[in-house]
């Protein structure tokens, strides 16, 4: 294969690559890692002035994975998994970080990626069947095959807030945590938002605060995380035989090898459903309490119900003040069509003299002022805000390169004005040769990310492979075929109870983001089935050329 030209010695011209791909975290680089085994050259452009995506920029005080890290890791390489041992069920951020690195290192992959570099604009080019892509440091890109590996939780969200440009204390978002960590000893820091980075740093930052302020919109589901060692049980099972154990979990829900339940809740006596739920409890695993209840907890709105409310008296018991403890229980989502969270003395936090709890819904903010946070109710002093407030999920990062043009001049934002299209969630109609990796339409955020990334990635790099071979220069989903994606993606959803909550799976954190269930309900297994059945009748649905 031809060597990629370097940014420093094509003067102005673009660098002349077989594939572009923008990002350089877990997916970019395995996708480097693979197109380079196929014998395609490629550069990955990334924004950061290092490796790992998600784990470079989220460095907030308790930033760990959910999934245990067992399950969240690569899979390509038995060698790979020899050579790392994770310390934790969960490990922390620092840790995963390390373990990016190393891969990079490993596999020699940093030659080929150019950090610093954003891409602003791409473009398809129809006569010369290439696309050209711009960036803000170094030459433009033309590649035959654009691959987006640029996160589905990587465009922070930013403050809808009036006022932030007054505030005189110190701003901080979770997603963009400074590098040299932040001193909050002895300051009053507002935390904004109660999601998974909320539910994960807020223990700590009450920890070292002089006083800490939650401000909650919407209360989640958070389960207690009981990290320690990795769980013995499922590391025997890992060990035992690790290709079967792997394997499962490539045809499983969730993308995490349990068991498919098929008890349902009302064949289950009270006593049954605790001892089941009080067992999902103590293991502290986001997976099993969300697949090994039973089994209608995650398509029936009253088998869902009873998981509800078992976690509502945990939450109760948990947290001293019940006026406080009613303000943190959810009651508007059925559990798991919002993610739910893992976190470390979460609710026990909220029993701490130097913690209060503010409930939005009751009292909106309704300015950020020069010392602080002004409610319809009250004005709250602050030395530090903290913005947890989220991302522009699933579509976010693809958007913010402005424009992406297609065949005929169409842009990608037009095409998606109504929401996201695409065909298996990898590819979209009127885009040759233009891949998303967990964007939407993946089953992406629904699952273990892990095992996602690296099906994408696979099947991706597998046809590029077989294009050259085959002696094709482009691939293009029709129209028709995303239709019948889109009307597949609906009927997924409308047997899960996801489309019965307001969430970023569905756009709804973002005024003006066009609203829909953007991951695919289906399962990693199914959609695994389809992508190979898809190729092995012909690539059905694409038109190459
Ligand atoms: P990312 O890691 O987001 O990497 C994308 C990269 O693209 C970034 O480095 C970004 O800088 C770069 N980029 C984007 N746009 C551009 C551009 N225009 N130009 C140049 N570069 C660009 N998933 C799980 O399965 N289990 C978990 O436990 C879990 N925990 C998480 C915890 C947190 C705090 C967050 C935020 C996410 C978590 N996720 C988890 C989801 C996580 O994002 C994925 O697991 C995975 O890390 C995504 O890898 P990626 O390479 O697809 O994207």
């Amino acid at each position: 294969a031809m060597v990629a030209a370097r940014a420093s010695d094509t003067g102005g011209k673009p660098q002349q690559v077989d594939v572009a791909v923008v990002g350089a975290g877990f997916a970019g680089l395995y996708l480097l890692h693979r197109l380079r085994k196929a014998g395609l050259n490629a550069v990955a452009l990334e924004e950061a002035d290092d490796v790992g995506g998600t784990w470079y920029w989220n460095r907030y005080p308790g930033a760990r994975c959910d999934i245990q890290t067992i399950d969240y890791s690569y899979t390509f390489d038995p060698e790979l998994e020899k050579a790392w041992t994770w310390s934790e069920k969960y490990a922390t951020q620092p840790e995963i970080l390390r373990y990016l690195g190393f891969v990079a290192d490993r596999y020699d992959l940093r030659r080929d990626i150019r950090f610093k570099t954003k891409v602003k604009e791409a473009t398809w080019d129809d006569a010369s069947e290439r696309w050209l892509i711009t960036t803000s440091n170094g030459p433009a890109v033309s590649s035959r095959h654009y691959i987006m590996a640029t996160g589905c939780l990587s465009a922070p969200k930013p403050p809808e807030i009036e006022g932030v440009g007054d505030f005189r204390g110190e701003i901080y978002f979770t997603g963009r945590w400074p590098h040299e960590g932040v001193n909050l000893a002895g300051k009053r820091v507002a935390v904004i938002g109660t999601g998974s980075s909320g539910i994960q740093s807020i223990p700590l930052i009450a920890e070292q605060a002089a006083h800490l302020t939650v401000f909650q919109r919407t209360p989640n589901f958070a389960l207690p995380a009981h990290n320690g060692p990795a769980p013995a049980d499922r590391l025997g099972l890992l060990q035992g035989d690790r290709a079967a154990y792997r394997e499962q979990a490539r045809q499983s829900m969730t993308g995490v090898p349990y068991p498919q339940q098929t008890v349902v809740s009302w064949q289950l006596s009270d006593a049954e459903r605790r001892e089941r739920f009080e067992r999902a409890w103590a293991a502290g695993d986001l997976v099993h309490i969300l697949t090994q209840l039973w089994a209608d907890q995650g398509v029936d709105v009253d088998g869902n119900k009873i998981v509800q409310d078992l976690i509502r008296e945990k939450i109760r018991a948990a947290v001293k003040d019940p006026e406080t403890a009613a303000v943190l229980m959810p009651d508007d989502h059925p559990f798991g069509a919002k993610r739910p969270c893992l976190d470390t003395n979460y609710y026990a936090t909220y029993n701490r003299p130097n913690v209060t709890l503010v409930n939005l819904r009751q009292e909106p903010i309704k300015a950020i002022t020069a010392s602080g946070i002004a409610t319809g109710k009250r004005n709250i002093d602050v030395d530090v805000i903290v913005f947890a407030t989220g991302f522009d999920a699933m579509t976010g990062a693809i958007k913010a390169v402005h424009p992406i043009t297609g065949r005929s001049g169409k842009s990608l934002s037009d095409v998606w004005a109504h929401g996201p299209e695409s065909y298996l969630g990898l590819t979209v109609a009127g885009f040759p040769n233009f891949f998303m990796i967990t964007g939407p339409g993946s089953p992406s955020v629904l699952s273990n990310m892990a095992v996602s990334i690296e099906q994408h990635a696979d099947w991706v790099v597998d046809r590029l492979a077989a294009l050259r071979d085959q002696g094709f220069t482009t691939m293009e989903a029709t129209d028709k075929a995303q239709a019948g994606w889109a009307q597949h993606m609906a009927d997924c959803s409308m047997v899960t109870l996801h489309r019965l909550a307001n969430t970023w799976y569905t756009g709804a954190n973002v005024p003006g983001k066009a609203q829909g269930v953007m991951p695919y309900c289906g399962g990693v297994g199914p959609y695994r089935s389809i992508c190979d059945e898809v190729v092995s009748r012909g690539m059905l649905g694409f038109k190459l050329t």
